[in-house]
């Protein structure tokens, strides 16, 4: 394997019109490499070996081989744990810390995986006199993937090898900007055994390779994590192809402190899910909503946490690295300019050596935002987090609930009916009670309500998902 070339039925090969894209290291701005720049004719090959593996060797494994498969390729990834770290640290510009925890997600999926995969089980119906009615879970067939850049390893995770337990010959299409561990991780796959088709990899960009593959009229699902904008298009395209599609748009989810919470174990909680992968998580933790009698010594508690952050260069494994891209830099500076007049109560410091042309920016933690500002209700997708104040739980919960998003959602309190209260009232796919998980948790089914997108992942809910749903019913007399 070679980062130039795609993986298209089992063969290494690079894009058929020759031309690739630079690979950028977000710590420096300095060119590392190229991948494959694949288009339109690339995807439609690997949706026909994908076709092509559907009505060979993949299609026809049972359930347990698959899943031998799956746990192989997990084994593999843990063995090459630490060059996947590098890899993924480098190529995303995440602190080693957070990039090996990646890398140990992607291998959970697999052993979550592999052990699911005949533990789904269809049912049998009491009809009417006569008759023996069952359900059966299929596969959709040919799924397709969109992976954004912000998680590769995790994403292809929760989505593609979701999709291979279920038996689904799958096409990738990881993000432009960070490609590098989803062709390791083909390789890998390849070195597991997956049959010829079974799991294809186009790099490319959205506009081309992702565009392509998400109006192709061979797939029969597509799984999408990334913007709103595009979320939209992806799902304009399958409306055309009459297929299901799982959307992940990301958030702007809110941690809920009240009066009664610990707040030295909310603390660190608080902290890292909004400086996490320097804010660029879907599922970030980016407005903590503060009671107000305690507000003044929580944000001092944030505040001294938020000025002891480091930034530096991803291989250097500071709390937080650069941000992925220019664009990015130039979209987070622009938040920033929207934060004039607000209070900035902390910021944590870029090192002085950091490299010049790296996209680093500080961690800021901004002070009594008003709930309906720009600021606490866009996902800014950097390191910021908002502090709103609320005078009660009403309040609490309508703040909660005022943005477009939906995705996760932490609450902390010690009163066992409140906590209940606010988690049904709450808005948003996941709730986590006194801790929070960005991110983590392959086991705990995911994904949005509202503005967020629909559909879940992880977890056995992302194999309903995955697969589709057959009815038989036998007349035997
Ligand atoms: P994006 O939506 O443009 O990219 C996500 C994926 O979609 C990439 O693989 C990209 O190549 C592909 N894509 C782009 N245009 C496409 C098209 N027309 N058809 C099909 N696929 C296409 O996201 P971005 O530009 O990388 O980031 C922009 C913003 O999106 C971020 O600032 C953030 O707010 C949000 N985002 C959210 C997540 C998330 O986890 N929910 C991840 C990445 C970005």
């Amino acid at each position: 394997m070679e980062a130039k070339q795609l993986l298209i039925d089992g063969n290494w090969i690079p894009a058929e019109e020759g031309k690739t894209i630079p690979v950028i290291d977000p710590s420096t701005g300095q060119e590392m490499g190229a991948i494959a720049r694949g288009a339109e004719k690339d995807v439609h090959h690997a949706v026909l070996a994908a076709q092509g593996a559907m009505e060979g060797t993949w299609g026809n494994l049972t359930a347990v081989e698959r899943g031998r498969l799956i746990a192989k390729l997990g084994q593999l990834i843990l063995e090459n744990k630490d060059e996947l770290t590098q890899i993924e640290s480098r190529d995303v510009g995440k602190p080693l810390k957070q990039a090996a925890n990646d890398v140990i997600a992607c291998a959970r999926y697999c052993e979550f995986y592999a052990g699911a995969v005949d533990k789904i089980h269809g049912e049998t119906i009491p009809y009417l006199e006569g008759y023996t009615v069952l359900t059966l879970r299929e596969a959709h067939g040919v799924t397709g993937h969109i992976i954004p850049w912000n998680y590769p390893l995790q994403i292809i995770g929760r989505s593609v090898i979701g999709a291979l337990t279920m038996g689904n010959a799958t096409v990738i299409k990881p993000g432009e900007d960070a490609s590098l561990s989803a062709l390791f991780l083909g390789n890998l796959a390849m070195q597991a055994g997956f049959p010829a088709g079974s799991l294809n990899i186009v790099t490319g960009y959205g506009e081309e390779a992702g565009a392509a593959l998400s109006r192709h009229s061979g797939l029969d699902h597509i799984s999408f994590t990334g913007s709103p904008r595009v979320g939209t298009l992806v799902q304009q395209a399958a409306a055309v192809n009459i297929i299901p599609v799982t959307l992940e748009l990301g958030g702007k989810s809110p941690q809920l402190v009240f009066a009664d919470a610990d707040l030295e174990k909310a603390l660190p909680f608080v902290t890292n899910a909004a400086v996490q992968n320097a804010g660029q998580t879907c599922s970030a933790g980016s407005r903590v909503l503060i009671e107000e009698s305690i507000y003044e010594p929580f944000i001092e508690m944030l505040a001294a946490r938020f000025s002891a952050l480091r930034v530096g260069p991803s291989q250097k494994d500071y709390d937080v690295g650069p941000l992925i891209n220019q664009t990015q830099y130039k979209r987070v500076n622009r938040y920033m300019e929207q934060a004039k007049g607000l209070e900035i109560l902390a910021q944590g410091e870029v090192i002085p050596d950091a490299p010049a042309g790296g996209f680093y920016v500080q961690p800021t933690l901004l002070g009594r935002v008003p709930a309906e500002h720009q600021l606490a209700k866009e996902e800014i997708f950097g390191p910021v987090l908002v502090c709103i104040s609320f005078k009660d739980e009403e309040e609490a919960i309508a703040i909660a609930n005022n943005t477009d998003y939906g995705l996760v959602a932490g609450i902390w309190t010690a009163d066992g009916g409140r906590q209940m209260r606010v988690a049904k009232a709450i808005k948003s796919g996941q709730i986590f009670i006194n801790n929070y998980g960005a991110g983590g948790g392959v086991e705990l089914p995911f994904g949005g309500m509202k503005g967020s997108g629909f559909g879940r992942e992880k977890g056995f809910e992302a194999l309903y998902g995955f697969s589709v749903l057959k009815t038989i019913a036998m007349h035997h007399g």
